[in-house]
């Protein structure tokens, strides 16, 4: 550490399933990280690639430490030592890690630069990296776009509607995936975020919140509990805001039985991992609120995360347009691939995406003769 102090953390990796090919999964730093955490997102990647037909299979690592109590140095000496310590098992054909919770771009091109002490020139074994060292055009944005872009596609298949103009949004969560989605969702898409809550305050407009003027407020060093330009709110109330469109896009397991029954929303679209608790999910699904599930509504990461993989294994580079098109259209297929089965089945939304993944997972497993 940089008092001279030495600091022991306790790091995972858990490769779940690679029948349909490499692992493929985030690496968070957080407090919270354990085996169990890791596990379950493990096999959540597992299913959210097969689900948007991406070559992948599914993997997910942590290490536990408080990020926030890192200097930038100690930060990458941790990461330096996760690679030295991990490399056997990682690589370009093995497993590719990518950013989640307080891990960046940064920490990618550390990755990228320590296994390549070892390795040689590998910038395929991790994804999420700077666009200027191998990073692939549009992967900044690509998880908030492609939950915009489920969004969109629930709303159309309910109620035939090819826009979201007059679509009222709340989101929980103003980070890479919250700002971006409210970015495009309000850009391109002509909804309103009528609501936006964090770990630090919640604003509100009915008539719209500027949405440029609050990621600038936010990237000037301000937080949602500083912005003077809306009302505020208290945060735990978000839940209970009116909307068409509920977003959560912070942390898992916030909808549970305390917070559900308070939802006001037609729509919920999950782009945080597991926000919704067992119990939370039952009783949404009792009030008619539609779930979008997070193995498809986040999955436009990792899709532009294996477009950044393509590229860098040919050393060619796509133009944000191509990326963008590309990822449209594999989210739209997946979503069509998943609905029809909810439709024909008379399942849930969430059960249609686990039987389209586990089939085509299974399906991969038994014709290369691992059953
Ligand atoms: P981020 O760190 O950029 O932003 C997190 C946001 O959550 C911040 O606005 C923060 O204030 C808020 N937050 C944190 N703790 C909170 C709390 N207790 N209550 C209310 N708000 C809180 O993270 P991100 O990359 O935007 O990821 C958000 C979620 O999306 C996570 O669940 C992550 O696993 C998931 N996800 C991210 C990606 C990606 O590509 N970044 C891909 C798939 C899934």
């Amino acid at each position: 550490m940089d008092s001279g102090e030495v600091q022991t953390f306790r790091a995972y990796r858990v490769q779940h399933n690679n029948a349909r090919g490499p692992y493929k999964g985030g690496l968070r730093y957080h407090h919270d990280v354990d085996l169990d955490e890791v596990r379950s997102l493990a096999s959540l990647m597992t299913w959210k690639t097969a689900l948007v037909d991406v070559p992948f299979g599914g993997a997910k690592g942590g290490i536990s430490v408080d990020a926030t109590s890192l200097s930038e140095r100690e930060s990458e000496e941790i990461t330096r030592k996760f690679v030295q310590n991990f490399r056997d098992v990682l690589g370009p054909k093995e497993d590719i890690p990518a950013p989640d919770m307080y891990t960046t771009a940064k920490t990618m091109a550390w990755i990228f630069d320590e296994y390549s002490k070892f390795e040689g020139f590998s910038p395929g074994v991790v994804t999420g990296k700077p666009i200027w060292l191998h990073g692939s055009r549009g992967r900044e944005e690509a998880t908030g776009r492609g939950v915009s872009i489920a969004a969109r596609e629930a709303v159309k298949a309910h109620e035939g509607a090819h826009s979201l103009s007059g679509k009222t949004v709340v989101l929980q969560g103003f980070g890479n995936v919250g700002s971006n989605a409210a970015e495009i969702l309000t850009r391109d898409m002509g909804a309103k975020v009528v609501a936006i809550a964090d770990h630090l305050g919640a604003i509100q407009d009915p008539s719209g919140l500027d949405i440029p003027a609050v990621r600038r407020h936010i990237a000037e060093g301000g937080n949602l509990g500083n912005f003077k330009a809306a009302k505020q709110f208290d945060a735990k109330d978000v839940w209970k805001q009116e909307c068409d469109i509920l977003i959560p896009a912070a942390i898992g397991n916030v909808l549970t039985e305390e917070t559900a029954g308070d939802v006001r929303a037609k729509y919920m679209v999950e782009a945080a991992n597991g926000p919704c608790s067992p119990e939370g999910d039952r009783i949404l699904r009792e009030l008619g609120v539609e779930i979008v599930p997070d193995i498809f509504a986040n999955a436009g990461g990792v899709t532009v995360s294996f477009f950044e993989w393509v590229q860098n294994n040919q050393q060619f580079r796509w133009t944000e347009q191509e990326i963008n098109q590309r990822l449209e259209r594999q989210m739209v297929d997946a979503f069509g691939s998943f609905y029809d089965i909810s439709k024909q089945r008379n399942v849930p939304l969430r059960t249609a995406a686990f039987i389209k993944a586990i089939m085509r997972v299974t399906r991969a497993s038994l014709n290369r003769g691992f059953a």
